[in-house]
């Protein structure tokens, strides 16, 4: 698979390009704003060719595909004009700034018939997919509820855009409570129903909130209790599922690393629960080339990022209103 770039981004220097290469993908160009940092970009990285148009990028016939990275509110239409030269797109969460977009960039790539993927690493791992295994195999008996630990320090490289730029889609909320959400619904099968929130600045947001708590409905009557923080430097990150029958604690897997530990209590006792630890990125990238391939669907297909996005939302409608929300997933 022949990939374009489209965003000389953090992630793609620190996950992507590693990921794309390992699972035999080729980096053609990448795509900046700006072409001086588009050329040391590509410099830095070993990729033949910059520029700063995404259509002449998304016209190379070259390209395969796209991984789109660039802040948010740049995804829609990136990813609009690659789905209409015919390439396969994986693209970042949140995958805009509205449902109306997101579905519409995903309803294109349908009627296109390009493969269409969101980003979410955090399904992709050997310790949530554990995690899962346990609930599908009845281990904790029915789910009563969740809580999601997710309140992290955000890196001083990263304080741009995600602090003080409404416009970019800066705020924990599209950061961060996106994850949670297809987390949530990843772990249970059921898509969150009705939402209350609280939301703060409490350090580094400038115009938009950097923290948030959240409860979630699920439709199966269980609950979610959900934390996302960039100002958290020591409050570490965890995962638990309570169940009738059991409890899972699973400690340090909120992350972009396969790392934590899972335990799994029931009457009989606690016991470890080993995963495979196999890198998160690259197993997205893996299912998006058989998916493009013919084999199955991409770990996170373009509908979960809609309704992650839907969720983060209406989290954060809640916190702006104080009312409950029901989450609009756009019909
Ligand atoms: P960055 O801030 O690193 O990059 C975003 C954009 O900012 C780039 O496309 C680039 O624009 C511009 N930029 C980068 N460095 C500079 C600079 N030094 N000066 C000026 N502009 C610069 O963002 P992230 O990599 O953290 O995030 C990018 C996207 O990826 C977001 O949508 C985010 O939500 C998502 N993301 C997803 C993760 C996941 O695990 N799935 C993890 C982290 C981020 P240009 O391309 O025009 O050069």
């Amino acid at each position: 698979m022949r990939w374009a770039l489209i965003g000389a981004s953090t992630i793609a220097a620190q996950y992507m390009i590693r990921a794309l290469r390992a699972e035999g993908g080729e980096i053609v160009r990448v795509v900046s704003a700006s072409a001086e940092r588009g050329a040391a970009f590509a410099a830095t990285h070993a990729i033949p060719l910059s520029g700063a148009s995404v259509e002449e990028a998304v016209a190379d016939p070259d390209v395969d595909a796209v991984y789109i990275s660039t802040t948010n509110e740049k995804h829609l239409p990136q990813a609009l004009a690659a789905i209409a030269a015919g390439k396969y797109v994986l693209c970042e969460k949140p995958l805009a700034m509205s449902i109306a977009d997101a579905g519409s960039m995903v309803r294109a790539a349908e009627k296109r018939g390009v493969v269409f993927a969101t980003n979410h690493h955090l399904r992709c791992s050997g310790s949530h997919r554990a995690v899962q295994s346990l609930i599908r195999d009845g281990r904790i008996g029915r789910v009563l509820s969740l809580r999601l630990h997710h309140a992290v320090h955000l890196p001083e490289n990263l304080q741009g855009w995600r602090i003080n730029s409404p416009a970019a889609g800066g705020g924990v909320i599209p950061d961060i409570t996106v994850h949670d959400a297809d987390v949530v619904r990843f772990l249970t099968g059921e898509d969150p129903k009705t939402v209350v929130a609280r939301m703060a600045a409490s350090g580094l947001g400038q115009g938009v909130e950097d923290s948030v708590m959240s409860a979630w409905t699920m439709p199966s009557g269980a609950m979610v209790m959900s934390h996302e923080s960039f100002t958290h430097p020591f409050a570490g990150t965890g995962l638990e599922v309570h169940g009738t029958e059991g409890s899972i604690f699973a400690r340090g897997v909120m992350t972009q690393n396969p790392v934590g530990e899972i335990e799994l209590v029931t009457a009989a006792g606690r016991e470890p629960v080993a995963y495979d630890p196999h890198d998160l990125y690259g197993e997205a990238v893996r299912r998006f080339h058989a998916a493009v391939a013919g084999h199955g669907g991409p770990a996170a297909t373009g509908w979960d990022g809609v309704k992650s996005l839907a969720v983060a939302l209406a989290v954060r409608e809640a916190a702006l209103t104080g009312a409950a929300v029901d989450v609009d997933y756009g019909g």
